[in-house]
């Protein structure tokens, strides 16, 4: 009797793909990844890691190569735009671990990329590479790919990011949604900066129209900043554009002083648009699915994108692990949508919930809602002032 273990092709080796693809190797299936970029990488940006993303990268033996050079945060700390004043502060060095069971960390994108590939082990990776669209015949899915060829397996995953050409072929066209902010994205080295001029923080400035989250990455050496702010119009084609250190202090003239000085010690930043979807009902077709961006593209204001991605990696391939010879692949599929698309979509949903809270243009909703944060602060000081713990406490690894 064949024991033949299942082969999965996943278009797009982002944070999201690396995982999924780890995770299958874990289970013992035949992997192949395919890139478009000729060269492995991600932007110079940070990102952050919440507990429940922590615990898959533990699972999957990345956690310890991350610890190398993420930064822990001491706190969450929301301030005033203007005043600077703090408005609230959660712990997180030494709570986060024994509330959620794994730290929070801030990493560089490359540094986390990195440690993602670190782990591929014999899983086969194909780059430059650009995919098409997918295809079904019978018990085959075959990704296809602009060169003319195609790869065939017993299962195709979508992990192509918000562009997605698999979910275009299985979902149909639709257009994201601009959401009507933009953001600029930059990496200060903290030489650049006074002492202790950044706190060790995940901080956030709250404003009208706008918040501004800093945070150290790569050991301590350099402040990663993301500054958000509400328009009307993106008339740039590209989603996203070199900007310049002027347009950013423009933007956010009126702002304090502290995080000005922040802004100016940067050499270079980045603007740009941020787009989402609304949730999906069903991410998957026969033997194709998908996962991360390409499933479920949301505003980055959970700090939980790539921590999504992770997450649904990790399910998909414990629920794969388990078939035999390409038996059983459609059932499976519809399992890990039915356990992932709940949470994702109250995590896409959620994302743009805080977005009208953190941007508040009323000072009167202002002081309402910061005073809410001082009672919450005040009466449960280790739980999360924006109730984030149903993401934190979620073990994928235990689903
Ligand atoms: C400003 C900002 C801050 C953020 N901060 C955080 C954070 O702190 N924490 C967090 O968890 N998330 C954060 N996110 C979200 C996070 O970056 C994304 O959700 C995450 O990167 C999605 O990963 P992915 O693997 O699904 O897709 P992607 O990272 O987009 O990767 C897709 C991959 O597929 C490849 N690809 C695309 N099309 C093709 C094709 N046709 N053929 C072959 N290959 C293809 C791409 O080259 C890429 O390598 C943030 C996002 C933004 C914009």
């Amino acid at each position: 009797m064949s024991t033949r273990p299942i082969k999965v092709v996943v278009a797009g080796a982002g944070i999201g793909g690396l995982a999924a693809a780890i995770a299958l190797r874990q289970q013992g299936c035949e992997v192949v990844v395919v890139e478009q970029a000729a060269e492995l990488g991600e932007v110079g940006a940070g990102v952050q890691m919440s507990p429940n993303a922590v615990k898959v990268l533990r699972a999957l033996a990345v956690e310890p190569l991350v610890r190398e050079t993420a930064c822990e945060p001491l706190a969450f700390t929301g301030r005033d735009w203007k005043s600077g004043r703090v408005l609230y502060r959660t712990p997180i060095k030494g709570t986060f671990e024994r509330l959620y069971g794994a730290h929070y960390y801030h990493v560089h994108r490359a540094d986390l990329h990195h440690a993602l590939c670190e782990r591929l082990g014999d899983a086969e990776l194909r780059v430059g590479q650009r995919v098409l669209g997918v295809e079904q015949h019978g018990e085959v899915a075959s990704l296809k790919l602009a060169d003319g060829s195609a790869v065939e397996a017993d299962v195709v995953i979508g992990a192509d990011g918000i562009h997605s050409a698999v979910r275009r072929s299985i979902v149909g066209d639709d257009k994201p949604r601009f959401t009507g902010n933009i953001c600029w994205r930059g990496m200060v080295p903290v030489a650049a900066l006074p002492k202790g001029h950044v706190e060790l923080a995940s901080s956030n400035w709250l404003g009208p129209k706008g918040h501004v989250v800093h945070y150290y990455v790569r050991g301590g050496a350099m402040v990663n900043f993301v500054a958000v702010y509400e328009t009307d119009e993106w008339k740039e084609e590209s989603w996203s554009t070199p900007s310049s250190v002027d347009e950013l202090l423009q933007t956010y003239s009126g702002w304090n002083e502290e995080l000005l000085r922040t802004f100016r010690a940067t050499e270079r930043c980045f603007k740009w648009a941020l787009y989402d979807r609304d949730p999906l009902p069903h991410w998957s077709e026969g033997r194709v699915t998908l996962l991360g961006d390409a499933a479920h593209p949301m505003l980055p204001f959970l700090a939980q994108g790539a921590a999504m991605a992770i997450e649904d990696g990790y399910e998909l391939a414990t629920t794969l692990g388990k078939l035999r010879d390409g038996v059983g692949v459609e059932a499976a599929l519809i399992a890990y949508e039915q356990r992932r698309i709940p949470r994702t979509s109250r995590v896409q949903l959620g994302a743009r919930a805080r977005g009208t809270t953190m941007h508040l243009r009323s000072p009167w909703a202002r002081m309402k809602r910061n005073l809410g944060f001082m009672l919450r602060s005040f009466r449960k000081p280790e739980t999360t002032t924006h109730r984030a713990e149903w993401i934190y406490g979620y073990d994928a690894t235990q689903a």
